[in-house]
């Protein structure tokens, strides 16, 4: 159970899969599956091409629209990039930032995320700014240390009075679409390092409002152990968001299901 402060958030994230007319059909394979429950949050991230036609088949349900990245300028000649007025015009009230892939093959760096997430505040987006260590950096004990350096530079600049609509999510990169998750325990272990740093980062009552998520490898099966801690603010899901049956089940999670005894 989380904090009363904290609305649980799933987030599915459909990366580079789905053409328009496959995302459509997801959506509306997905919409009468995920009812509505108060107590949570669910979105889903399509492509940017895609965004328009799902954000208008989701329309009126409880599902939200979710982004995959922004530009940090809100308009000019930047070629290629999307920025945060135009997501918002599109229905769009999330935006992923930092996803471990975009700094693996784009080099994205923490200053880089970090004038997203501004941008993304600008332009009244949630910030859903990712962090993890890779598969060397735990192996050599220094998961904690490279998740920390990420998250407070990729803070950086961050406006204190607005940091309680910033989320994280807690990736580990070798916990994504491996099949491989963090346990329960680890990943509270380290979402409570986490909230530490934030705590120490922004004026005080803003870290405990601050959404915590986990990433990596998030299935049906283990949704309900990790969302039983506490710590754990919601799930980001990549592989399992693409089936609309399994992405619904995560959605629903702690709701029992039929069939369960
Ligand atoms: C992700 O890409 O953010 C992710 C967590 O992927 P997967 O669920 O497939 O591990």
């Amino acid at each position: 159970m989380t904090s009363p402060f904290r609305r649980p958030l799933v987030i599915g994230n459909w990366k580079m899969h789905t053409t328009v007319r496959a995302a459509a059909g997801l959506a509306r394979e997905l919409r009468p599956l995920v009812p509505p429950l108060p107590d949570r949050e669910v979105a889903v991230a399509p492509p940017f091409t895609a965004l328009s036609a799902v954000g208008a088949l989701l329309e009126g349900s409880p599902i939200r629209l979710a982004a995959q990245d922004l530009f940090w300028e809100d308009e000019g000649a930047y070629t290629g990039e999307v920025s945060g007025p135009m997501l918002k015009e599109t229905g769009v009230e999330y935006v992923i930032l930092g996803h471990s892939e975009r700094r693996i093959y784009l080099s994205e760096s923490d200053l880089a995320v970090s004038r997203k997430a501004q941008a993304a505040l600008r332009a009244g987006l949630t910030p859903v700014v990712c962090v993890g260590e890779d598969q060397m950096a735990r192996d050599a004990g220094r998961a904690q240390q490279v998740v920390r350096d990420q998250l407070l530079r990729s803070m950086e600049d961050l406006p204190g009075a607005e940091a309680d609509r910033l989320v994280v999510a807690y990736e580990p990169v070798w916990a994504i679409g491996t099949g491989r998750s963090a346990s329960p325990a680890d990943a509270a272990e380290m979402h409570a390092l986490i909230r530490l740093e934030i705590e120490a980062r922004f004026p005080a009552g803003k870290a405990e409002r601050i959404r915590i998520l986990y990433g990596g490898s998030v299935t049906e099966q283990n949704v309900d152990a990790l969302m039983a801690r506490p710590e754990v603010d919601g799930v980001l899901v990549g592989g399992a968001s693409l089936r609309a049956r399994e992405f619904a089940r995560i959605a629903s999670y702690g709701v029992p299901r039929w069939g369960d005894s």
